[in-house]
């Protein structure tokens, strides 16, 4: 296993939309591994493939976010099919280091994909772990977190993220 390298919110991969995985193979297997390790790296609750350059619908996720039990899980081309209620919760994205903000999302989702096996998943989850597979459900269709705010809001967290990419590139 490897870790990857996290590809920036100015990277022309993370706006684009991601393919649909057509067949699973051993390379999807790795992939998912690395991202599993990757995220854990970070430190993120959640991963979605274009975040580390490959445009392909697959997310990880840790389902047990939160607790004391990690439990990462791969969905393969996942989609959120039942929402409900909307709350509004700090967010944050690997892409975007160091920027957090208030998004409004579903509290509660069902989300439904294949794992690495082929077989159907679905989970019913809400409140953080509900968060993360909505935000990496964006990612896949090429949105970030600040899509959702005033354009006022987001002019000010990119030019506070631009300065903060400076700092990182000047180690
Ligand atoms: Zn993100």
């Amino acid at each position: 296993m490897s870790i990857l390298t996290i590809k920036y919110c100015l990277d022309p991969v993370l706006r684009k939309k991601c393919a649909p995985v057509e067949n699973i193979d051993g390379d999807l297997v790795t992939l998912s591994a690395d991202m599993i390790e990757t995220m854990y790296a970070a430190p993120g609750s959640g991963l979605a493939a274009n975040q580390v350059g490959i445009s392909s619908r697959i997310i990880v996720v840790d389902i047990g976010a939160g607790t004391d039990k990690p439990n990462p899980v791969t969905i393969i081309n996942p989609e959120i099919t039942a929402s409900e209620d909307k709350i509004l919760g700090e967010e944050g994205c690997l892409s975007i280091p160091e920027i957090f903000a208030e998004v409004k999302r579903a509290k509660r989702i069902e989300i439904k994909g294949v794992d690495l096996n082929g077989k159907d998943v679905r989970y019913e989850t809400e409140d953080h772990v509900a968060r993360a597979f909505q935000h990496e459900m964006d990612h896949l269709n090429g949105k970030l977190f600040w899509d959702m705010m005033s354009k006022i809001k987001r002019d000010i967290l990119k030019r506070k993220f631009k300065k903060i990419l400076k700092e990182v590139q000047k180690k």
